[in-house]
């Protein structure tokens, strides 16, 4: 495994029995940097580490960090983003070369040559398994709790990457992601209302919208509830990916954030 961020990823000491079971899980999808060996030819060499600077939502694995499992996919989204769609049919990014398996980047540049095969291979090796795994925690919280809340703990560029198509300069401080099914009203009142009373600027499905839910849950079940919650990065990393002076009210919010919203997901 190469590395092109040297850095110190958070370690969960804790095993799957010490944990307290919950009904509430995190998911984190993109905070890795991690690009395997037998995948970095493939990308145009000279994008891979200026693509991971910008696409990458540095240190959410930690910001997120919690009493509740956490699913932290362990490969760069350059690899394989599994917030999209399996089908592209289905995934509107997968247009500018940006499905689950990207061709395209940040500036919707070519950045990796794709054959049918590798793509393929991309789907069984990486994308499939974590979705097994996904599918698994929703499904123990459901049989052992009858519900099941997923934060979806993401961080976006203070200032908009050409593929986001957003050309204004103010973007909030917090975004709220809510899926019209999997997403109720008081949920997202209160996470919006929790980060504007620790003074965020907070909007909620802008500049991005939705939350993820496993697929044999989703539109079926509403008791599988999820919000996103996307961090502007200006408020804890510098440009080149260095926690600020900020970093650790961010973290502190947060992590006040899952243990008020918990709690009121496991008393209703
Ligand atoms: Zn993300």
């Amino acid at each position: 495994m190469k590395q092109i961020f040297v850095r110190t990823e958070s370690k969960d000491e804790r095993s799957e029995q010490q944990r307290r079971c919950s009904p509430v899980m995190v998911h984190i999808p993109h905070s890795s940097t991690v690009i395997p060996d037998d995948e970095i030819d493939h990308f145009v060499a000279d994008e891979l580490e200026g693509e991971l600077l910008k696409m990458t939502d540095h240190y959410c694995d930690d910001l997120f960090d919690c009493e509740h499992d956490k699913l932290v996919f362990p490969i760069s989204r350059l690899v394989c983003d599994v917030e999209r769609f399996r089908d592209d049919a289905r995934e509107p990014m997968a247009a500018c070369g940006m499905g689950f398996a990207y061709t395209h980047g940040s500036g919707l540049q070519k950045i990796r040559e794709l054959t049918p095969g590798h793509k393929l291979g991309i789907e069984t090796c990486y994308y499939t398994p974590h979705h097994s795994e996904f599918e698994c925690m929703v499904q123990r919280r459901v049989r052992e709790h009858g519900k099941c809340l997923i934060i979806d703990g993401h961080s976006f560029p203070g200032k908009a990457l050409p593929y986001e198509m957003d050309d204004r300069t103010e973007r909030p401080d917090i975004c709220v992601g809510a899926d019209a099914y999997h997403t109720s009203r008081e949920l997202s009142d209160m996470t919006k209302e929790f980060f504007e009373g620790k003074g965020y600027k907070v909007a909620v499905n802008d500049p991005f919208s939705g939350s993820i839910v496993p697929m044999s849950y989703y539109q079926k079940n509403p008791d599988v509830q999820s919000v996103m919650i996307e961090i502007n990065r200006d408020l804890y990393m510098d440009a080149a990916a260095r926690k600020t002076n900020g970093y650790a009210k961010v973290k502190r919010d947060v992590g006040e954030y899952l243990d008020c919203i918990s709690k009121w997901f496991e008393e209703k």
